[in-house]
């Protein structure tokens, strides 16, 4: 790829490391002072490969900043029941601030039944509806992942929100949802679409942030994006065995300020949040 000098490719994994570099502070000064590491459980349900290796990425995450992690792994024959029994044991354990189940789950199992088993205290993937309820009325909450590393990317290249045309694609629970609600939080003036828009590539180019979380390979074209646009790229589908975004990065380059590349982009965000919200509900947990 050979950017364009007026487009900045996020470099999302340096970001994600200055932030960890900083939890990791914060954890040392706990163990410092004679308190006992925050630990994240991450419950894995059958041997789909995508998540095994993300919940491997999460305990060296974890390792690297000096905090616990613990795993509960179950066959993927496992019922809801069993998944359940497993959060009940976890939401009990004292020893355990954050509780993360990887998803997708076998089809027999409610995803949400088991989001609504997390206590709200420890579900630091915000998937609980109070935390959803929360976020909803602006209230403190542990925000998905995702969409905080989005606001945090956003932050951090002092991109204007207040009063910003902000344009996000896809409508999940959890990307495209909660960043509509966060940056609308923020005073920007949010359109969210969907597979059922109408003029999608119009309604992208008067976006001055531009949010794609579909799962369509280079839906967004470099001709939908308004000059000096902050174009983040959620998606990810293995195209042929590579992985590929929802945005054509290299199309976009001279039409965007900023954009998030497919790989080392929103992803190290995304475990650094994890990360922060289960030092948060540590911290939480101390008071
Ligand atoms: P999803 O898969 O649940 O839903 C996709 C959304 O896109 C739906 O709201 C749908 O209406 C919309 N959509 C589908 N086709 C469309 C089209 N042609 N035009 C406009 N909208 C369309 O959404 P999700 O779980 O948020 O995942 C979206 C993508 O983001 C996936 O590729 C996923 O792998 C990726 N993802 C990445 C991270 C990360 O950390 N990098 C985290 C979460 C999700």
């Amino acid at each position: 790829m050979n950017p364009s000098p007026q487009t900045v490719v996020v470099d999302g994994l340096g970001l994600a490391q200055e932030i960890r570099k900083e939890l990791g502070e914060t954890v040392a000064a706990h163990l410092a002072a004679g308190r006992r590491a925050p630990c994240l459980a991450v419950v894995l349900v059958g041997d789909d490969p995508a998540s095994a290796s993300y919940i491997k990425g999460k305990r060296r995450a974890c390792k690297r900043i000096g905090m616990e992690s613990v795993e509960r792994t179950l066959p993927g024959t496992a019922s809801q029941d069993d998944i359940l029994a497993v959060v009940d044991e976890l939401n009990r354990n004292d020893g355990v601030d954050g509780i993360l189940v990887q998803l997708p789950l076998p089809e027999a199992v409610s995803p949400h039944a088991v989001a609504e088993a997390v206590l709200p205290a420890k579900d630091v993937d915000g998937l609980h509806p109070l935390n959803a309820g929360h976020l909803l009325h602006g209230q403190p909450c542990h925000v998905p992942c995702t969409p905080a590393g989005i606001l945090e990317i956003l932050r951090r290249f002092e991109i204007p929100l207040e009063g910003a045309n902000a344009v996000v694609i896809g409508r999940s629970a959890i990307v495209g949802k909660p960043v509509s609600l966060l940056l609308q939080q923020q005073n920007a003036t949010v359109t969210m679409c969907h597979s059922r828009t109408r003029d999608l590539a119009g309604l992208c180019r008067e976006a001055d942030i531009l949010v794609a979380a579909v799962g369509v390979p280079r839906l967004v074209k470099g001709d939908w994006v308004k000059p000096g646009a902050a174009v983040i790229d959620v998606g990810v589908t293995s195209v042929a065995g590579e992985l590929v975004g929802d945005v054509d990065t290299e199309g976009v380059q001279g039409h965007a300020k900023i954009v998030t590349p497919h790989r080392r982009g929103v992803g190290p965000m995304t475990i650094t949040m994890l990360l922060g919200n289960t030092v948060t509900a540590y911290e939480d947990s101390l008071a």
